[in-house]
């Protein structure tokens, strides 16, 4: 059966590794889907995480605004909120469903995000003329 190893980064982000079997599906856009035996193995990291450089970390984990969706989030390095899906995955299901679908947003928190940093760096006054 599959497994999935799940990291857990001091961020709250969350890496998935997978170790398809047979029984494993793949999906319309080729992409694997681990079977409903896939037992899963999560992990914390200490350090890190596999953004590189994460914003979310960097801000300081404090509350932030997705610059995909323009909605709020704190707590998570990842947006959740519902947003409408683009058509294309309504219309590549078995019969075309006219009313909207909804899904996570899923953006991870980037440089473009809005951000509300829990402790402001403090601001070098410099004359730029
Ligand atoms: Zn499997
Ligand atoms: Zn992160
Ligand atoms: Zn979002
Ligand atoms: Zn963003």
């Amino acid at each position: 059966m599959c497994q999935v190893y799940v990291t857990i980064y001091p961020c709250g982000h969350e890496e998935r590794k997978y170790s398809f079997c047979r029984a494993a599906k793949t999906g319309k856009g080729g992409e694997r889907c681990p079977c409903t035996a896939a037992s899963e193995y999560r992990r914390t990291a200490t350090a890190g995480c596999y953004l590189g450089g994460c914003d979310y970390l960097n801000a300081g984990r404090g509350n932030w605004t997705c610059c995909k969706c323009e909605n709020p989030n704190s707590g998570i390095p990842r947006c959740d909120h519902l947003v409408p899906c683009p058509d294309i995955f309504n219309v590549t299901r078995e019969r075309y469903e006219p009313q909207e679908k909804m899904m996570n947003c899923g953006h991870d928190c980037c440089q473009n995000c809005q951000k509300e940093r829990k402790s402001p760096p403090t601001e070098t006054r410099r004359c730029d003329y």
